[in-house]
């Protein structure tokens, strides 16, 4: 392997979007495509919804856990969405950093902000998905079977509120069609990665290409 390639830094790369968008769709996909991804496992005090397996879709705590988790500096960031808390371990991140590979949050927009201006800030790479239109964002949420009328209703009430953020982030996506997001979305994490400073290998490397050209010029 060449050297520019042997280290690199780890990303980490946020997903936000008002709930029903699609980014859990489209952060499932991401991992399935590439497997050295790690997904940030959040905390949240809220109840699992049927199907959710404790510490793989969320750690499942009570409140009293959550805020000494918060109060230890434990977490990387947390927000208070839809009555409940939610916040990002900070443990499993730095591992996965510090090992040079790339983590995936499926966080809202105050834990993109908290990141982003974070020690790690540089090394963020923020996407906002937005639905295509209203009805349809109601229409996925309803879809998707897990939530009562009630708690739909609350997430359409606070889509507005998700949404308003979208020009916090680095890249915005409208997601229409499944496959042609997916497709963007590749192509910008693909991008990302060759970012210079993403790229701690490459002063090495072209200290060797220097030695080459005075080797070459002699
Ligand atoms: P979020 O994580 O943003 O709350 P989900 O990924 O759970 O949203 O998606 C909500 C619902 O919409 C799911 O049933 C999912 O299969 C569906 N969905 C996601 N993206 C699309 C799309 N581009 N077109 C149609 N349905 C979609
Ligand atoms: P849900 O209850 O649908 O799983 O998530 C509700 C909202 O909380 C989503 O917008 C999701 O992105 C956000 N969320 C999930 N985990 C975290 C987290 O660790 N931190 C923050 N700030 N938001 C989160």
């Amino acid at each position: 392997m060449a050297a520019a390639t042997q280290s690199r830094r780890g990303l980490l790369i946020i997903l936000s979007s008002p709930s029903g968008a699609g980014k859990s769709t489209l952060a499932k996909r991401l991992m399935d495509w590439d497997p050295s991804l790690r997904f940030s496992v959040s905390a949240t005090t809220r109840q699992p919804r049927p199907g959710e397996v404790d510490g793989e879709h969320y750690h499942f705590l009570q409140e009293t856990q959550f805020k000494a988790m918060v109060a230890d500096g434990a977490m990387l960031e947390h927000a208070h969405v839809f009555g409940n808390f939610y916040g990002s371990p900070m443990a499993p991140v730095a591992e996965a950093i510090e090992a040079g590979r790339d983590v995936l949050f499926d966080i809202d927009w105050q834990g993109a902000q908290q990141i982003r201006n974070s020690a790690l800030g540089r090394h963020t790479l923020s996407i906002f998905i937005l639905p295509p239109s209203i009805p349809e964002l109601k229409r996925r949420l309803v879809s998707r079977g897990q939530d009562g009328p009630e708690v739909i209703a609350k997430r359409m009430l606070k889509s507005w509120d998700e949404i308003s953020h979208w020009d916090g982030y680095d890249y915005v996506l409208v997601n229409d069609d499944l496959d042609a997001t997916f497709e963007k979305l590749k192509t910008i994490v693909g991008a990302e990665r060759l970012r210079r400073e993403q790229q701690p290998g490459l002063a090495a490397h072209v200290r060797k290409l220097h030695d080459e050209f005075r080797e070459e010029q002699e």
